[in-house]
């Protein structure tokens, strides 16, 4: 029996279509892609990509030399530039203004792997630690409004690069996907007095159905009307709504968080390709008691079809009790 979910926090619907009867083990395998040509990302071939922004490096080592740990490098194909025209200009009918913003690529591993999971326990913190640093960054930026940090690992999540990297855009202007978490969430907070996504973790955590994880001060839950099979957010425990503002001796654990998720994620769908992405409050709000930043994992193995593109609904195979189910038994879930 299919039921229809409104989503707490973007009061977006989603079609729960338990009835469609695909089981993870349906779900077909991200295809391995084989690249003969040199890796851009990879240590040693620093030449190849354009000067270095930000890195952490071993002590002694140059910039745009080998001896990084993580490294941020503009991209290539940028989709925005950090030159150019803010001023918004109209004719009246259609509204322009130049692509104004930051693209950053951040490499989150010298040697060439691919999976999040597959990084070190290290690799991973420097990776969070540099995500934060570079989203504060960006908001030193006046002319920016937002930024997101995200990821695409695997063909079908849009990676066109195989070696683990994740990148951020920064906008001059807050895109309409946090414009409808926000209004959504101000929304709740109006009627209820209260944060949305704080009601969503302490009900999960009060034994809920949802939860995948919790670990000191984070926790994973599989969101109520998840748009994704076994999409799974991760929210710190304490309010927050701004992530570049998050004590940076804190990410170590949430790193290893998103590790552990993954692999869940992997062993319950065979290794699809996935997105993640880090939804925090738009640069010019002061501290938000409504707005929660929060890390969304979204495995990609559903296509967007002319219902999804033409409704904004998504219908959704797995419902997200089974799917915290699976990914709280990862040992069983991998099982044949
Ligand atoms: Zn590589
Ligand atoms: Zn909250
Ligand atoms: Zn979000």
């Amino acid at each position: 029996v299919s039921q229809l979910r409104k989503c707490p926090v973007s009061n977006r619907w989603v079609i729960i279509a338990e009835n469609r009867g695909l089981r993870p083990v349906e779900f077909p395998a991200e295809p391995k892609r084989i690249d003969d040509l040199p890796c851009p990302l990879c240590e040693g071939n620093e030449s190849h990509t354009p000067g270095e922004l930000a890195a952490i490096r071993k002590p002694g080592t140059r910039h745009d030399r080998p001896g990084w740990q993580v490294r941020v490098v503009p991209n290539k194909y940028p989709a925005l530039e950090l030159a150019g025209e803010l001023e918004p200009r109209g004719d009246g009918l259609y509204t322009w203004l130049g692509g104004v913003g930051a693209h950053e690529l951040i490499v989150e591993s010298p040697r060439h792997v691919v999976s999040f999971s597959e990084l070190t326990a290290d690799e991973a913190r420097h990776a969070w630690e540099i995500y934060r640093r570079r989203m504060a960054a960006a908001r030193g930026d006046d002319r920016m409004a937002y930024a997101l940090v995200f990821k695409n690992s695997g063909a079908s999540a849009g990676a066109t690069l195989e070696h683990a990297h994740s990148q951020l855009i920064a906008t001059p202007v807050v895109p309409g996907n946090a414009r409808e978490e926000l209004a959504g969430a101000l929304e709740y907070h109006q009627q209820l007095g209260a944060c949305v996504f704080c009601a969503m973790i302490e009900r999960e955590l009060a034994d809920g159905p949802l939860l995948v994880e919790a670990t000191r001060r984070f926790v994973a839950v599989c969101p109520y009307a998840a748009r994704f099979p076994c999409e799974t957010w991760i929210l710190p425990r304490r309010h927050a709504s701004h992530f570049d503002t998050h004590p940076e001796d804190e990410l170590g654990e949430l790193a290893g968080l998103v590790q552990r998720v993954v692999r869940r994620v992997e062993l319950t769908l065979s290794a699809p390709a996935y997105n993640y992405l880090v939804h925090s409050a738009p640069f010019d709000s002061p501290p938000a008691a409504h707005y929660h930043w929060h890390v969304e994992i979204i495995p990609r193995i559903t296509k967007m079809a002319g219902f999804e593109w033409g409704t904004g609904y998504y219908i959704n195979p797995l419902p997200p009790e089974t799917a915290a189910q699976r990914l709280r038994q990862p040992a069983l879930a991998a099982e044949p």
